[in-house]
């Protein structure tokens, strides 16, 4: 059987997301908006995007308790740029939304719109190349927990970070053509 991955598709890159992981095997990638459908996916991915809308919009549709109860239960969940400030435990001078994942982020940490970059890293824990590593108003990771582990840093500054089965990345790999963090969620599934 396929693994049911869902993207929440409140606002932001959601096509991107579900065009990567119709590209892995054993993946059926579903589009989620209301309670049945997030109860329906083995894991689930929180694109980026505006947190504030998405965190508005988990609220308004009743998704938010549901959510966190089945992070608590241990489903896989990735959050990328929004996404991984949806999970954090801890948001500079704003009250945080999940608080799944035992970081603290700053929003929009290198800037405006005109300061979002495209960088490359070798991540080992991933593959043998260089990863693409698009930043679009990223939030910076300001610190973690020692249960959280970096998966790889830019300068001073975790940008991809996995706590047991919650991964959480500040840039955006569904806008590569690099299946590698996508492939690698599959993985915790
Ligand atoms: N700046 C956005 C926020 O604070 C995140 C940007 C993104 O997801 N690319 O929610």
């Amino acid at each position: 059987m396929p693994h049911a991955v869902g993207v929440l598709a409140l606002q932001g890159s959601v096509q991107e997301h579900l065009a990567m992981l119709k590209r892995i095997e054993n993946i059926a990638p579903r589009s989620v908006r209301t309670a049945e459908e997030l109860k329906s996916v083995d894991a689930l991915i929180l694109p980026g995007g505006e947190s504030t809308v998405i965190g508005k919009l988990l609220r308004t549709f009743g998704l938010m308790t549901i959510l966190s109860n089945q992070i608590s239960e241990g489903m896989p969940v990735w959050g990328t740029c929004a996404g991984t400030i949806l999970l954090a435990r801890k948001i500079l001078g704003e009250s945080p939304y999940l608080g799944a994942i035992d970081i603290t982020v700053a929003r929009n940490a290198y800037g405006t719109q005109s300061d979002s970059f495209r960088t490359t890293s070798r991540i080992a824990e991933l593959s043998d190349h260089e990863t693409e590593l698009v930043f679009i108003r990223a939030p910076k990771i300001i610190s973690c927990s020692a249960h959280v582990s970096v998966i790889c840093s830019l300068g001073e500054n975790p940008v991809a970070v996995r706590q047991n089965h919650i991964l959480a990345t500040t840039f955006h790999p569904e806008l590569t053509n690099d299946l590698s963090f996508h492939s690698y969620f599959a993985s915790m599934i």
